[in-house]
């Protein structure tokens, strides 16, 4: 369904932009308009805050409390959308098949007017107003994962793109053994939304600081066909700096696998994520 039609048939029709001010505002002083044209001080206060990117910083860009409780129950209500789909199923659920089992399943509840504009207003928005200056490889609210071309890792609870993906992760275990684990592969527009409000909860309404950690919805190339490998048995810790001294981690080095998406000291607004599988170096 195209974005236009979606809102047409949601009686939208204008995307409620007095709605989040703080998501569409610029900020100041054209802070991340251009990271390489950086005089040295704005460099170093640039890389200084990736390096801390789970601490707030002075100029981050904070959902205001207007905005909050329409945030706030989007993202309860995406939690409970996940519970009812299913952890697996939910990171290829698609934007319009999200909405309509919210409406039909009384223990999610129907997307209200106000959340669907939240939801629009931020999936919209230029996220390098709050910090994220990547890439957006999924453009409309609505795009989907096509079920015949993906499949299921067994026991991981992750999809994998047939054609772009599944060779890549099959010939690193054949290299690793049993060691590496999909950590996590496809994730469709809600999957994102909700691993990104999610953070931005964590931390407090923070946009910019939960997007030094997670893309924004749409700007995810897990959307695309990257996905995370880990070493079984190290949990969370396999999404942080301790993944670099894994067995993993040394061998995908060693062969070549790491082209990452996310490199140290990128100029993307990102942390270093060395677990991050960029599969295709042109894109
Ligand atoms: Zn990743």
């Amino acid at each position: 369904m195209k974005r236009r039609y979606l809102l047409k048939t949601l009686g939208l029709g204008a995307v409620g932009l007095g709605l989040a001010p703080e998501i569409l505002a610029r900020t100041t002083r054209g802070y991340f308009a251009g990271v390489n044209e950086y005089p040295d001080d704005e460099l170093k206060d640039y890389l200084h805050k990736i390096q801390n990117f789970n601490h707030p910083h002075n100029d981050d860009v904070q959902i205001g409390s207007v905005l909050y409780p329409i945030f706030e129950s989007t993202v309860m209500r995406m939690r409970r959308l996940q519970k009812l789909v299913g952890y697996g199923n939910f990171n290829i659920l698609n934007f319009s098949n999200g909405l309509s089992f919210a409406r039909n399943y009384p223990d999610v509840g129907k997307f209200t007017k106000e959340e669907l504009q939240f939801m629009e207003v931020t999936f919209y928005a230029d996220s390098k107003r709050y910090g994220f200056l990547g890439e957006k490889p999924l453009k409309e609210i609505t795009d989907k994962v096509n079920k015949k071309d993906v499949i299921k890792v067994p026991y991981s609870g992750n999809y994998l793109y047939k054609e772009r993906s599944v060779e890549i992760f099959e010939d690193i275990k054949k290299e690793l053994g049993e060691k590496v684990v999909l950590t996590s592969g496809i994730r469709g527009v809600m999957k994102q939304f909700m691993l990104f409000l999610n953070k931005v909860y964590s931390s407090e309404g923070n946009l910019s600081l939960a997007s030094r950690s997670l893309a924004p919805p749409g700007y995810s190339f897990h959307g695309n066909g990257d996905f995370d490998v880990g070493q079984v048995g190290y949990g969370k810790l396999n999404f942080t700096g301790h993944f670099t001294k894994t067995d993993v981690y040394k061998k995908l080095a060693e062969l070549g696998y790491l082209k990452l998406r996310y490199p140290q000291d990128n100029k993307l607004g990102v942390r270093y994520e060395p677990w991050h599988i960029k599969i295709n170096a042109d894109v």
